[in-house]
């Protein structure tokens, strides 16, 4: 099957999921994940419809940024504080924002590139010593800390990554914790300007119809569409 095919499979499953939820396909956006594929194959996604594609590292989305079509580019993986400024003005949305130092070197970076950049605090769910993210019970003071100290910021939501799992289901506790804090942030009482929890990032190749079904509102879906990945 080609890219095409795959993006169009994977669109319609998206769009399934999420009218089985009781929301509209257009709730619910399908990220491409490009790590690892070169930007013949990402153009071909977006020739196939894919509006939004995340890179994991700075280095490599910068390799590929010119070579391909005009498209909404996401940050999805650990990002160093020193590495902010490359991306500051290419991608839409920095999905791993995990600590006071990093929010603060990206409103420092926007601020002076004369934007706002939208985030999302990334919640490591499982607390895996391997992965990058906060404690759930860390979020309302990490966001208070955004809200009040970085103007170029604008707090969007959350990101999780559950543990990896055997099967689909095992992710979805996961989920419905990361689904719960999302629907708590939206009574917290902090200026809109800054906050506007709306973007709930959880779902991948292997669980992004449990995750749409526990309210994802954006999937990051890499091998499913562009086929296994090869680690230079
Ligand atoms: C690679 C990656 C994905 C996509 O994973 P697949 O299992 O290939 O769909 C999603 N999110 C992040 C943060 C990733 O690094």
């Amino acid at each position: 099957m080609s890219i095409q095919e795959r993006f169009t499979g994977i669109l319609e499953r998206k769009n399934a999921a999420a009218v089985r939820s009781g929301r509209s396909p257009e709730d619910v956006t399908l990220l491409a994940v490009t790590k690892t594929h070169g930007a013949d194959e990402i153009n071909q996604a977006i020739d196939a419809g894919a509006t939004d594609i995340g890179e994991n590292r700075v280095q490599e989305l910068l390799e590929k940024y010119d070579k391909v079509k005009p498209v909404r580019w996401h940050l999805i993986g650990h990002l160093q504080t020193n590495k902010v400024k490359n991306i500051i003005d290419k991608v839409v949305m920095i999905h791993s924002v995990d600590s006071m130092r990093l929010a603060q070197e990206i409103n420092k970076r926007a601020a002076a590139a004369g934007l706002v950049m939208d985030i999302l605090i990334e919640i490591n769910s499982a607390m895996e010593e391997t992965k990058s993210g906060i404690a759930a019970e860390d979020v309302r003071e990490l966001v208070t800390g955004i809200v009040n100290e970085c103007p170029a910021v604008r707090v969007r939501g959350l990101m999780c990554i559950p543990p990896m799992a055997a099967e689909p289901e095992d992710a979805r506790p996961y989920f419905r914790q990361a689904h719960d804090l999302f629907e708590q942030m939206k009574e917290w009482d902090l200026p809109e300007d800054r906050f506007c929890p709306d973007t709930l990032s959880m779902g991948m190749s292997g669980d992004f119809e449990v995750a749409i079904e526990e309210g994802s509102t954006i999937v990051r879906v890499g091998s499913s569409i562009f086929g296994p990945r090869n680690y230079r």
